[in-house]
């Protein structure tokens, strides 16, 4: 078989959370900047069949693409680096190939025959893979395997990889494992023995790394890196280091540096330039040199960990580099938020987000801080249950109805101004079945929004089941809340604002998907920007002058 697209895999040894999802993001930018089309595609070895139904305490942020998928949080990555929509193909687990190749087996596809992991199993996975490579979109496809090499739910995965890299042909499938090299401060030593393990692991199961990157807190000296050639059959310069920065954003440049995308174009036979980064580099510069500083609460349920709200956090370094200011998120946890201490709580802050969530625990908490930030002025975004949130605290404190609620969290509230929508009446099933991916969204002219936007319609990306509940948009409207961003469709409210407020939006969608290193979401920027002036006209300073 021969192979116009190429193939990179990139597997993991040692130890997870080595940041495999980063250095394959950082390689296909330097690729991306040489011209060649690339994707990122990343491997899941769970049963889960998408991240859909995994708390963000397992698994981090639910990322949406596009058309639907609901993901790992490393698609968001691909996209923040390569400005390059992923789909449903770039995200594939364990549960999906097995769900596929059961539904084939039930079908009478194999009949007659005994369905195995090798090769129907390993079938589906190079399938999946190539299904990029065969789109015709593509130069570069590089599949990231999660997990780490040794564990039990890889073993398909590897065999997969071991075939595909034979079926392929010399020069068309390479394979860079990414392993950890520690350092013992009690020996004052890097220790390469982990690697040489990994790698040995690897062996044995057929491949034979081309590259190896590894993660380091301190310099790879020479000596060592002959050392891990030697051991490990790889060409010293194709022995990477990969040391922690102090932002991902620096890791293209580190792998510049190291050659990693000469290293790699090489093997694969492909023609090899000096990267064009300059864009990248200007925003890497901007973010690196703030010229002032502000300060936004990020309100949520999950905020002991930063993975759960990344999109959101990685959406504000992009609109902080645009506007030349450091946004400092401070992470409120929303269950410990009452009317008695929100103003401590909040009244330093220069903007404040209510982010996503499901479920009822911590929404009280999100209504007081709605509630405040409306009555004095402060800038605020809500996104998705912030935005839920923000119309059950208008309707309560301001409309009067004090039952207001959605009836995600009351089903039996007398004033249901957030309803489950219409088409979820009918669902049971839990995995798959929000309102997902991206809709069409229709600007109201001279709105916040539409200045924002400056465009008529826009499209942006779901994951709910409830709604702006429309019987009660009259009433919210005549009291000053208004709809300004409809489905041109089905009509459904998807951003409120609160004209006679500096900056209040919410919205029924997710920006935070949709924001790039390339482009900064206009909301996220405006939002900054807002944050910006509320601090300058409340406080009259800037960092500049402090
Ligand atoms: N729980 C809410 C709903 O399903 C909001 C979802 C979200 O914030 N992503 O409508």
């Amino acid at each position: 078989m021969t192979s116009t697209t190429k193939y990179i895999f990139v597997t993991g040894g040692v130890t997870s959370s080595l940041g495999k999802g980063i250095i394959a993001a950082s390689l296909a930018k330097l690729l991306q900047a040489q011209g060649y089309r690339v994707t990122i595609q990343k491997l899941d070895p769970y049963i889960n069949v998408d991240p859909g139904t995994l708390n963000p305490y397992e698994h981090g942020e639910c990322y949406v693409t596009e058309d639907g998928a609901e993901t790992d949080l490393d698609l968001g990555h691909y996209e923040r680096f390569l400005n390059v929509p992923t789909s449903q193909a770039n995200n594939v687990t364990t549960g999906r190939i097995y769900q596929s190749v059961i539904q084939k087996e039930r079908r009478g596809e194999f009949l007659g025959k005994t369905v195995q992991v090798v090769p129907h199993i390993t079938d589906e996975i190079k399938h999946r893979v190539q299904l990029l490579g065969k789109s015709g979109n593509y130069d570069i496809v590089i599949t990231e395997i999660g997990g780490t090499v040794g564990d039990i739910e890889s073993l398909p995965y590897i065999e997969a990889v071991r075939q595909l890299r034979w079926d392929l042909g010399a020069n068309n499938g390479i394979v860079i494992h990414l392993t950890l090299v520690p350092f013992l401060s009690a020996a004052g030593e890097l220790k390469t023995k982990p690697t040489q393990h990994s790698v040995k692991t690897l062996m044995e199961s057929g491949i034979q790394a081309d590259v190896l990157v590894c993660r380091t807190e301190h310099n790879l000296p020479k000596e060592l890196r002959r050392k891990l050639a030697l051991f490990c059959n790889v060409t010293e310069e194709a022995v990477i280091q990969s040391i922690d920065a102090s932002t991902i954003y620096d890791v293209p440049n580190l792998m510049l540096e190291q050659g990693l995308d000469k290293v790699v174009l090489e093997k694969l036979a492909l023609k090899s330039i000096t990267p064009d980064i300059t864009g990248w580099n200007k925003f890497v510069e901007r973010h690196k040199n703030p010229k002032s500083e502000v300060t936004i609460g990020l309100i949520g349920k999950y905020v002991e960990l930063q993975d759960s709200y990344k999109s959101i956090l990685e959406a504000f370094i992009h609109a902080g580099a645009e506007n030349e200011v450091k946004v400092k998120i401070e992470s409120i946890h929303s269950e410990y938020i009452n009317n008695d201490n929100v103003k401590l709580k909040l009244e330093h802050l220069d903007g404040v987000l209510v982010a996503p969530g499901f479920g009822e625990r911590g929404i009280e908490g999100k209504i007081d801080a709605v509630k405040y930030v409306r009555e004095h002025n402060i800038p605020f975004l809500g996104i998705c249950l912030g935005m839920q949130m923000a119309v059950i605290e208008y309707s309560r404190n301001v409309l009067g109805l004090k039952n207001a609620n959605s009836t995600e969290m009351d089903a039996n509230t007398a004033n249901p101004v957030i309803d489950l929508m219409e088409a979820q009446k009918s669902v049971t099933d839990k995995g798959g079945t929000m309102r997902l991916g991206a809709w069409a969204c229709e600007l109201k002219k001279k709105s916040a929004v539409h200045d924002i936007y400056k465009t008529d319609t826009i499209k942006e990306r779901h994951r709910h089941r409830y709604e702006f509940n429309g019987n009660y948009k009259a009433q919210l409207e005549n009291a000053g809340m208004i709809a300004t961003g409809l489905n041109p469709d089905t009509g459904l409210v998807e951003i409120i604002e609160i004209p006679a407020h500096p900056w209040f939006v919410g919205v029924q969608y997710h920006p935070e998907y949709k924001s790039t290193v390339a482009n900064p979401h206009p909301l996220f920027v405006a939002f900054v920007k807002a944050a910006l002036d509320h601090k300058k006209n409340s406080k009259g300073v800037s960092m500049a002058q402090n």
